[in-house]
């Protein structure tokens, strides 16, 4: 068949295993999954409580405009419901915002590593794509305004960064966007915002306000712990959000995913809980690799990408033999590292003692 020239050889992505398939595998009885940055506390009570009522008509079509959602995300953010636009998860906003910019002839920039969905999805389109090395696992937006031409479309930021969890500053960004050309859009994509506490970065809202090609992602797959629901969204000016819409699938949302993600997002008491619940494990990482002298990166995160002075491949496969999954960094451009995402106290403890065998058993540790 006549298939896109650019498909050719290319993979599907390589999602972290699911807990069932681990537990078979192993003939575990318990598996806990570190590897999708999902939250361990699952969703807002108030989501659960909804759930259980059960009374919505799956027989109709979803509201393709996501009204209600739109209108409490609007209320919440304090922006226009005309400058949000709405995604299957905001994975399928990468997919949209690349589809409608990115073709053959065009480059798009990142920062290298990060978010695999920005050059899979510009690969598909045919568009050039431009890494650019991180520097101590921080974008370097320098380099990355170097590397934007006369065709460069997209660029993307992805702060906090995925799979570093370094942010961008507030003082970075400003001068990066001033020297972004006014026709090359900026995604900035903030998966992880929730979870960020470093003074340094500050509401970043302000910039699409200030500028007309800068879009701001945000997910109710992380933090709001509703991943397997698939809400995601954009907030852009009005004009910009009118050129994506089109690009997008009529029903792209469910009626139960924007009814629980509107609950989810009322209760902001749950998520500032997780919040602090996420310092606290973060914390028991930290201490961990400061202990065991490993490098890690700085997270404003809920997973950490640390060094194991060892094949990750295999510390992730010893892992998963133990019952934890997670990532191994050879699969995320960050070879000898592992990214885990935050769990419970419990979790973290015991992922962090049986990690200690691990690392005992390759010679790594004494
Ligand atoms: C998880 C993640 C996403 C995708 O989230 P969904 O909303 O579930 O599609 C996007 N960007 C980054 C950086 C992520 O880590």
């Amino acid at each position: 068949m006549k298939w896109k020239q650019q498909i050719h050889g290319m993979k599907a992505y390589q999602p972290g295993k699911p807990i069932e398939e681990v537990k078979k595998m192993y003939g575990l009885d318990e598996v806990v999954k570190l590897a999708s940055n999902e939250n361990p506390f699952g969703s807002s009570p108030k989501v659960k409580a909804f759930l259980q009522q059960g009374e919505t008509n799956h027989a109709i079509y979803p509201d393709g405009y996501a009204q209600d959602l739109r209108t409490a995300v609007a209320n919440h953010l304090g922006v226009k419901e005309t400058e949000l636009i709405f995604g299957n998860g905001s994975d399928d906003l990468i997919a949209i915002i690349t589809r409608a910019l990115l073709y053959p002839g065009v480059n798009t920039v990142m920062a290298d590593p990060s978010f695999s969905q920005y050059w899979h999805n510009a690969e598909i389109e045919g568009a050039e794509v431009r890494k650019v090395p991180c520097i101590e696992g921080r974008h370097d937006l320098e380099a990355m305004l170097e590397a934007i031409d006369e065709n460069t479309s997209v660029v993307w930021v992805c702060s906090p960064n995925n799979p570093t969890g370094t942010i961008v500053t507030d003082a970075e960004l400003q001068g990066f966007l001033k020297q972004v050309p006014s026709d090359v859009l900026v995604v900035l994509d903030e998966a992880y915002i929730e979870y960020v506490n470093d003074p340094a970065h500050e509401n970043t809202l302000k910039y699409f306000r200030q500028y007309e090609n800068v879009i701001l992602l945000r997910t109710f797959s992380k933090a709001y712990g509703l991943a397997s629901f698939r809400v995601g969204y954009g907030i852009a000016q009005e004009q910009t959000i009118a050129k994506l819409d089109p690009v997008r699938a009529p029903f792209n949302n469910t009626i139960l995913s924007q009814k629980v993600a509107a609950i989810a997002l009322e209760d902001q008491a749950y998520i500032e809980h997780c919040r602090e619940a996420n310092e606290k494990g973060k914390q028991q990482f930290v201490t961990w690799c400061e202990k065991q002298g490993l490098h890690y990166y700085p997270s404003q995160t809920n997973f950490v990408l640390f060094e194991v002075k060892a094949d990750s491949n295999t510390v992730f496969e010893e892992m998963m033999k133990k019952g934890f999954i997670i990532r191994s960094g050879a699969a995320l451009g960050a070879p000898g590292y592992i990214r885990v995402t935050i769990g419970t106290e419990e979790q973290n403890a015991k992922f962090l003692s049986l990690l200690e065998e691990v690392l005992y058993e390759q010679g790594v540790l004494a």
